[in-house]
């Protein structure tokens, strides 16, 4: 498949890891953004390819797992209402909120339905024009332009029947907040490369600079991967901290024009809670106050909500790069992908999940050998998908 399997290719991948070798002269810890990248390098054990002291930390970049557990049990609250029909993507069904799912909402009667894209549940309100259809519109910059475009059609086709519960993110505040904290190990980013064939790459230029952290936009391919790694490692090795674009096949400068403007008509920055982690300032995005009677939120009276999230889940430290998932204690034990505490074992592009998918069962032993390392690119038709899913960005 082009794009795809010339991505995958082992000699290549031999010949990035070589030059990555012969570059490295002390060791490095950088941060892959993206969930979906996180799976691309366990699945394929990139990590393992590397020379020891590349180290490479997981970022928060999984939409379900950071949308926080009051907008999980809001929407739960709201799918649980007579009259409902709450259109969601796959992965949000298994996500856990307090005492229960979406899964459980639909066993228990409530009209649950999954959807492929936030115009099918707009084409479902059209259809019941008698019942409430609410869409659960979450994600990073990503789903946010299609969910904004419902919003806009279902105010430009007068269906009043349609609202969304939001709860998007944005990555540059999340970069901010991880460069703060005075945990960061974090010397260089491997940047999502599909947010910023939306955004361009121009929000990152003044955070690579205040931080002197050199932003290499990736993509999701193995070489992609590989070559992220060898141009942030190249730039730590010479002090360099520049933004560098090593997805052009997919990122132009200025992202994508008519996404951004759909965004800025619909949407308005807010300050965001994100699961696991706290309120990040100005890191969401909320309906503006022109499409505000399209906010389920307001539509629908959910305050009050008592939420408790598990004592074992360490979700917010996998998510920030303080902790693997298998070092976790309740990693492959009480924490599966059939009984998760947290989402980030459940969403599809979840680094717990990815963990327990490829294998990585065993919390390292202190002092342990590093694992051999992996051969060469596996084939991802050898691959099973994680979780029944459609990826949420
Ligand atoms: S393994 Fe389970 S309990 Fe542990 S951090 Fe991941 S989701 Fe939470």
């Amino acid at each position: 498949m082009r794009y795809v399997t010339e991505f995958q290719d082992p000699e290549l991948a031999r010949g990035l890891v070589e030059d990555i070798r012969a570059a490295v002269t002390r060791p490095w810890a950088l941060m892959e953004v993206c969930g979906g990248q996180t799976h691309t390098i366990i699945r394929h054990g990139i990590d393992q390819l590397l020379p020891e002291g590349v180290e490479l930390i997981h970022g928060p970049g999984c939409p379900v797992c950071v949308t926080p557990l009051e907008v999980i049990d809001k929407a739960l609250a709201i799918a649980s209402r007579p009259g409902v029909i709450f259109c969601s993507f796959g992965d949000m069904l298994r996500v856990p909120g307090t005492d229960r799912d979406l899964f459980r909402v639909r066993g228990e009667g409530g009209d649950v339905r999954v959807v492929y894209s936030p115009l099918d549940a707009l084409r479902i309100a059209r259809d019941h024009p008698d019942r409430e259809v609410v869409f659960f519109g979450i994600g990073f910059e990503t789903t946010a332009p299609p969910n904004a475009m419902a919003v806009h059609q279902a105010r430009r086709q007068g269906v009043r029947n349609f609202s969304t519960l939001i709860s998007h993110v944005r990555v540059p505040p999340a970069i901010e907040a991880i460069m703060t904290s005075p945990d960061c190990r974090v010397q260089g980013f491997l940047a999502a490369g599909h947010v910023c064939s939306v955004m361009g790459t121009g929000e990152y230029p003044e955070l690579a600079e205040k931080h002197r952290v050199p932003i290499v936009v990736t993509g999701f391919e193995p070489l992609d991967i590989l070559e992220g790694v060898r141009r942030t490692v190249r730039q730590l090795e010479r002090g360099e901290h520049t933004v560098d674009n090593a997805y052009p096949r997919a990122v132009p400068p200025g992202g994508n024009p008519a996404a951004r403007a759909m965004l800025e008509d619909v949407f308005e920055v807010t300050d965001r809670a994100w699961r696991g982690i706290g309120v990040i300032p100005r890191s969401g995005w909320r309906l503006s106050p022109r499409y505000r009677d399209q906010d389920a939120e307001h539509r629908f009276d959910v305050t009050g909500i008592d939420t408790r999230e598990p004592a074992e889940c360490r979700s917010g430290e996998v998510l920030q790069g303080l902790l693997k998932p298998n070092e976790c204690g309740a990693f492959g034990t009480v924490c599966t992908p059939r009984t998760p505490l947290g989402a980030t074992m459940v969403s599809s592009e979840g680094a717990c999940a990815a963990y327990y998918l490829y294998r990585r069962l065993g919390a390292p032993a202190p002092g342990a050998p590093a694992p051999a390392p992996v051969p060469s690119a596996v084939p991802s038709s050898a691959v099973p998908t994680p979780v029944e899913a459609n990826p949420v960005g």
